[in-house]
């Protein structure tokens, strides 16, 4: 499968490069859980190319799921500013609050598909960024929303998972199309 190939290039002198392209709906990566992973040079290495593949996506966030790895990584921007990128890893949701809000997300994984669905507005997370040290923060608003998406990734709960009817019949020839295309390329 092209979507969820992972190219590998090396010289001698430079370090290991990864080259992400984001995996596609119904790929069975997409609905493993992902496991909790080290903080060394290959998470960070992962993190980089994750946030390649994410901007080059024009995406706002990205889950090591979606790239074809079942690793507890989380990669998010919620501004399009470069000193925005957020690299979580191992993340755990503590607390959701605030209230229910209904917002339209897409996802990579689900190209050109839409759906309103409902979440609290904010979170209490705990995290280890790429130093190695664990985090407690409260978010609200949009970035606490691309986490609560991304987070589903991690336990392999995906968009289409939150569909209401209305938007699982909106998209139906959509999703079929994918499935299409996952099963010609078996
Ligand atoms: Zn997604």
């Amino acid at each position: 499968m092209t979507e969820s190939q992972t190219t590998t290039t090396t010289t001698p002198s430079a370090p290991v490069r990864l080259e992400f392209v984001v995996t596609l709906y119904p790929h069975p990566v997409l609905r493993k859980r992902a496991q909790d992973v080290p903080v060394n040079d290959q998470t960070r290495a992962t993190v980089q190319a994750m946030f390649e593949c994410m901007i080059r996506s024009d995406g706002c966030g990205l889950a090591a799921p979606q790239v074809g790895l079942e690793q507890r990584i989380l990669v998010l921007n919620a501004t399009g500013e470069p000193q925005d990128n957020l690299a979580l890893i191992n993340p755990t949701i503590l607390k959701r609050y605030g209230g229910d809000t209904l917002m339209e997300e897409g996802c990579l994984s689900f190209p050109r598909m839409y759906a309103e669905v409902k979440r609290p507005d904010s979170v209490t997370i705990e995290y280890t960024d790429l130093e190695g040290v664990r985090h407690t923060k409260e978010y609200s608003g949009f970035i606490a929303r691309i986490i609560q998406h991304e987070y589903d990734h991690l336990e392999g709960v995906l968009l289409v998972d939150r569909m209401t009817p209305a938007d699982k019949a909106r998209n139906r020839s959509g999703l079929e199309a994918l499935i299409e295309r996952w099963k010609r390329a078996q």
